[in-house]
């Protein structure tokens, strides 16, 4: 059974303008000790269906149809009681901005008191301190510095304080939104090799979620590619980056420089997402796609199993 699975997930953002499909129909499931990596422009609803599993979508978006299961447990019908213990309990979230995420008043350590004794009442103060010190331990933060504040520590370090509180409570779904996106390159490279490492000492399960292409190649078993809202491919990393299928899938990575393919010429995607208050008809990526054919501008393609791999792309569909 997989960890988690999502099935038909519909969420809306309920506007003046129009109901507006931020996520359409996404099906997908991740077994045990796996990495899926989310990936796709901004907008493309990626951090919206991280947000869902944690029921976390603010106003005016909403689950309007669907089902998420984590582990057994439904997501979308439990009580209230019982998503609040599977926030942080069950699953880890690391927002993306580690300085908006953490409270510029309070120390490092009552940041984790917090969260240990809001699912551990139980634990004494110095217990949770204990714990928060072995964790900042364990990702290369000095035990005193739970007596700093957030703006005492650099962005990566910041982020390293993100994923500690993501870990403190033993999540079995880590679910990392953006984790590398106000940092440099070499920081990045860090905080990866480090969510790869705590991934595998620690059996996590793993959803990265990111824009950059290149990040998930490195770090995925499996990748979802979103665009405007729905899944475009979805398949085993290195099936997919051997062999992407979707021209969307295929102009990201042509829009990653590779140091190993000499004189490359880099390419772009022409245009911009679709304005989902007003999708085109069709296939939303037919104004953008080289490849567009009448079918594409009336009829949307379906997700359909091609090879190893998910393609919505009438160009694999026969029917
Ligand atoms: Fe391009 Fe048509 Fe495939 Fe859409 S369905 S990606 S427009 S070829």
């Amino acid at each position: 059974m997989p960890l988690l699975d999502i099935q038909s997930l519909v969420v809306e953002y309920h506007t003046f303008r129009a109901n507006v499909k931020a996520v359409d129909r996404v099906s997908l499931s991740l077994e045990k000790g796996r990495t899926l990596g989310l990936v796709g422009e901004s907008g493309c609803g990626k951090s919206t269906l991280g947000l869902s599993t944690l029921r976390l979508i603010p106003p005016p978006g909403k689950i309007v149809s669907g089902q998420i299961t984590l582990d057994g447990i439904d997501i979308i019908n439990c009580p209230e009681e019982e998503i609040r213990r599977v926030r942080g309990k069950r699953v880890g979230y690391i927002f993306q901005d580690p300085m908006t995420s953490l409270n510029p008043v309070k120390k490092i350590g009552a940041h984790f008191v917090e969260m240990i004794r809001t699912h551990e009442p139980g634990v004494a103060e110095g217990d949770a301190l204990k714990r928060a010190k072995e964790v900042l331990g364990r990702l290369g933060i000095l035990p005193e510095r739970i007596n700093d504040f957030p703006h005492q520590f650099s962005g990566g370090m910041r982020q390293r304080v993100m994923i500690g509180l993501a870990l403190a409570l033993g999540p079995d779904l880590l679910i990392a939104d953006e984790p590398t996106t106000s940092l440099d390159v070499i920081v990045e490279a860090q905080i990866i090799e480090l969510l790869k490492e705590l991934k595998e000492s620690l059996g996590l399960t793993l959803v990265l979620i990111t824009h950059n292409i290149g990040i998930i190649a490195e770090t995925a078993d499996h990748v979802a590619v979103m665009y405007a809202g729905r899944i475009a491919e979805l398949g085993e990393t290195g099936a997919l980056f051997e062999k992407p299928m979707h021209p969307y899938t295929q102009a990201l990575l042509n829009s990653v420089p590779n140091i190993t393919k000499k004189g490359q010429v880099l390419s772009w995607i022409p245009g911009a997402p679709p304005d989902l208050a007003e999708p085109p008809p069709g296939c939303l990526f037919h104004p953008r796609c080289p490849y567009a054919f009448d079918r594409c501008r009336k009829e949307e393609p379906l997700l359909l199993k091609h090879n190893s791999s998910k393609v919505a792309c009438h160009l694999y569909d026969r029917s």
